[in-house]
């Protein structure tokens, strides 16, 4: 009871932003979880009742209401479609992080997120391993679509169709390929993100050409931490804490006047994530931190607004029409939805098909694909029609995270539509 009393003093913290819901019940009809599951608790009104009722020690299952709150894909669209402006996301991260600080971190996170996730060297060196061994495990599943699935019963790796991590890193290529520093008027720091790095360095090669030819400085920090997000979608504030750390240690001193990523997750946690836990956690490095928000950038937005770059017009290239997927991260985090499209529409082989509902969540929510596959595929399978009506012969994103939901539910459909980062569609024509 004590205990719980204990819990209910640390749930004030968001008590503000949980008394925003009027209870209207608008959410439901756009989250694409409750769309699945038809479950109150698993939508933004339900899970404020749920942590309003631990608050005011009217419940006491503090492990249930957890598992509930995990089961949200943190894709904002109630957010965006609620008249109140409840910060569903906010209130989901930081409630996630107080229940974990009081029941604790069960021991497989805590390997992940401290002894792996913390400690970039050696995360790089242990995926570096499992890169090596990778083969024994998996099997080509979809040839057209370069997709592998599980070459034995494996748990982990269930029913899902997935590109596997590259033969190298980008950062392994990148002491290979050493950026050139030309006196040009901008200078940007490139952070390509984890899944970007080692499953598709291919994106990151992509946006170091184009920025590079479009007369821009690129540095590379010379290694990486995790944005963090992984660690905070599951309440370890602390790793999260110890990731920003390293972040903003290498950001440090280096004169970028933007820092540039081509991950939605990454940017949307540099410029949301970042400024609101570091207010939370109270840390001394929240002025540097809004500082870092402030410069950070999507790499089609730099592209279009900042540098203006257009491709060349092609005479002779081959024609493809294209549809656009908008990441949630980008699109209702950031209201980045124009500037991946004028980049689509500015390359003369692309014809830009739209699909149904190209707003939609595709499902993916990182640790929700994990722990809760069935509902994950299920909304994906939604957007793999709405791909698959248009025609297109490729799709185009701007989420590594999306391109891997998108990926995996057209190959296990049998489809052969090439996922591609709106960059990597640029570097082609450029
Ligand atoms: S979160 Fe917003 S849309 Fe949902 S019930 Fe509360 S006020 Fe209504
Ligand atoms: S963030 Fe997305 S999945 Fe979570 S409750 Fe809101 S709409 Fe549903």
């Amino acid at each position: 009871m004590k205990d719980l009393e204990k819990l209910s003093s640390m749930l004030a913290e968001i008590d503000d932003l949980l008394s925003n819901c009027m209870k209207c019940g608008m959410c439901q009809a756009v989250c694409p979880v409750f769309a699945e599951t038809q479950k109150e608790s698993d939508v933004t009104r339900g899970k404020i009742y749920m942590l309003e009722g631990l608050a005011k020690n009217m419940i006491a299952d503090t492990k249930g209401v957890k598992q509930r709150l995990e089961k949200c894909l943190l894709c904002g669209t109630c957010s965006a479609n609620c008249p109140s402006g409840v910060s569903a996301v906010e209130i989901f991260i930081l409630a996630r992080s107080i229940l974990t600080d009081f029941i604790g971190l069960s021991a497989a996170k805590k390997a992940i997120f401290r002894g792996m996730l913390s400690h970039p060297k050696l995360f790089d060196a242990l995926l570096g391993l499992s890169k090596k061994f990778q083969g024994v495990f998996i099997k080509p599943a979809n040839p057209e679509m370069g997709t592998y699935c599980s070459a034995a019963l494996s748990s982990f790796i269930g029913e899902r169709h997935f590109v596997p991590l590259a033969k190298q890193s980008f950062y392994a290529k990148q002491k290979k390929l050493q950026s050139t520093s030309k006196d040009s008027e901008l200078k940007v720091l490139f952070f390509p993100g984890c899944v970007v790095d080692k499953i598709y360095p291919n994106i990151a090669e992509s946006a170091v050409a184009v920025l590079e030819k479009n007369n821009t400085s690129v540095s590379i920090p010379e290694i990486q931490a995790c944005c963090g997000i992984p660690a905070l979608a599951s309440g370890d504030a602390r790793s999260f804490e110890t990731l920003l750390k390293q972040n903003l240690e290498m950001f440090r001193n280096s004169g970028a006047e933007y820092i540039l990523t081509p991950c939605a997750t990454c940017t949307s946690t540099i410029k949301k994530v970042w400024p609101m836990m570091a207010k939370n956690l109270k840390l001394d490095c929240l002025e540097q931190v809004e500082q870092i928000a402030e410069k950070s950038k999507d790499i089609s937005e730099f592209l279009v607004d900042i540098l203006r770059a257009t491709p060349p017009a092609l005479s002779n290239g081959k024609g493809s029409r294209v549809t656009y997927h908008d990441p949630c991260h980008l699109g209702k985090s950031l209201g980045v939805n124009r500037q991946p499209r004028e980049l689509l529409n500015a390359m003369a082989n692309v014809e830009l098909v739209e699909m149904q509902n190209a707003d939609a969540c595709c499902g993916n929510g990182g640790s929700f694909n994990l722990q809760h596959y069935q509902t994950s595929t299920a909304i994906g399978n939604r957007k793999c029609e709405n791909i698959k009506a248009t025609g297109a012969d490729v799709v185009a994103t701007s989420c590594p995270a999306c391109m891997m939901q998108l990926t995996d539910v057209l190959s296990k459909d049998n489809q052969a539509i090439p996922v591609k980062h709106v960059i990597e569609l640029f570097y082609e024509v450029s």
